[in-house]
């Protein structure tokens, strides 16, 4: 995009600010430290919104305005047009003259900051990733009778007499009897977050392999077969409402995914299968296996939907994907069926729409890279509700309803908003 003068002037001195310090300037309670949390600016609360000091981004839990920057940080809070917003920024008109040299210095400020936070944000991402490729290494292969087992066992995930998996090494997970887990602290005086290991057991395993084919991040399940649904029950910490969750991941997912199964034979490889979670994909592979399939887990909906193409307003259609996401899954060129297994819905959280946008991602991918190379075969999408008689996910009826794979709806791409 280029703009005239004036306005590429104001942008670039607006640039200057970071969230962190737009929000000092306007005297928003924040917590301290690196992501620091506080009332939204646009919907209240008291801890919904953060800003991210490291990459300069915000995000608010409840109302969903979330991005990149002080202009769409002040743009969606104050519901400002770009020009409005720029000029609260700055405090000036844009139809004041320009003064080039200023322009220069302050263009070259906000590519330097720009330079700086994405070397810091890459420096970031490969330590997490390899901290994680060091868990996963520590790890053993399950096997039957083990804490993986036992607990796959307890989810109605039986695969002894599996059709095609013989051993619980055709499944890529790992297991491990005794991972520490560690917890995030702020440290009220200095503000910096310190951790502490709250406990240490058995614990299930999982690599999530990037887009790229390399480790991308190591997903770990706390385990305790005592519990109904076999994993740990965290003591609640301090004043936080929610006890800490018992599933946790270290490193970057970047496209990837939890390859849970991968048929041997890459030739005859055609359909993949996706639940958000490891558990709803291995229901699926354990009770209604179909040759030519992988199994893979997306780890979390939001990476499977990626981002979503936003109105002239700047709201989000949940159901249309922002195709400028690259960061999230994407169909492989081999793959011909797109399979998303849908989880129950929550007012608000749009899992259906999620689903559904990343699935038309990954169609339209396809049909543009069919442009120039023609002998790529089409990819057919396929949304999978979850189960409409209790339960939020297929595992919670994984014994009743192994024909759920029928239930599928295939998507047709109509270009919404
Ligand atoms: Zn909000």
């Amino acid at each position: 995009m280029t703009l005239p003068d004036a306005l590429a002037s104001l942008r670039d001195e607006a640039s200057r600010t970071s969230c962190e310090s737009w929000a000092i300037q306007n005297r928003w309670t924040l917590s301290k430290g690196r992501d620091r949390s506080g009332p939204c600016p646009k919907c209240g609360g008291s801890d919904r919104f953060s800003i991210n000091t490291l990459k300069d981004v915000f995000n608010c839990r409840q109302c969903g305005i979330s991005g990149q920057g002080v202009i769409k940080l002040v743009m969606l809070a104050n519901d400002l047009e770009f020009v409005p917003a720029c000029e609260l920024i700055t405090g000036r008109k844009v139809a004041e003259p320009i003064d080039y040299e200023k322009w220069e210095r302050d263009r070259q400020l906000a590519e330097q900051r720009q330079r700086e936070q994405a070397e810091r944000s890459a420096r970031e991402r490969e330590r997490a990733r390899k901290g994680g490729y060091e868990i996963w290494e520590s790890g053993a292969k399950p096997g039957f009778g083990g804490a993986v087992d036992t607990y796959l066992k307890l989810r109605a995930l039986d695969f002894t007499s599996h059709p095609m998996i013989r051993s619980l090494h055709d499944l890529q997970l790992r297991e491990h009897d005794y991972l520490p887990y560690a917890h995030p602290f702020k440290d009220e005086q200095t503000g910096k977050t310190v951790y502490r290991t709250i406990h240490t057991g058995p614990a299930m395993l999982a690599a999530i392999t990037m887009a790229n084919g390399r480790f991308g991040a190591v997903h770990r399940t706390w385990l305790d077969a005592a519990q109904p649904k076999g994993k740990v029950v965290l003591p609640i910490q301090g004043t936080v409402k929610d006890a800490p969750p018992a599933k946790k991941m270290l490193g970057t997912k970047s496209g990837g995914a939890i390859r849970l199964y991968t048929p041997r034979e890459t030739s005859s490889w055609k359909r993949i299968v996706m639940g958000e979670g490891i558990e709803t994909t291995l229901t699926a592979c354990c009770h209604a296996f179909e040759h030519n399939t992988a199994y893979w887990a997306g780890a979390d909906v939001n990476h499977m939907a990626g981002k979503a193409l936003r109105d002239l307003n700047g709201k989000q259609v949940h159901d249309q994907p922002d195709m400028d996401d690259l960061d999230c899954f994407i169909a492989p060129d081999w793959c011909e069926e797109l399979v998303y297994l849908g989880e129950a819905d929550e007012p608000g959280k749009h899992q259906r729409e999620k689903c559904i946008r990343g699935l038309r991602r990954s169609l339209r991918h396809r049909e543009m890279a069919r442009q120039s190379d023609p002998t790529l075969p089409p990819l057919k999408i396929i949304y999978v509700p979850p189960p409409s008689d209790g339960g939020s996910d297929l595992n919670d009826i994984a014994m009743a309803d192994a024909g759920a794979l029928g239930r599928g709806e295939t998507i047709r791409d109509d270009e919404g908003a």
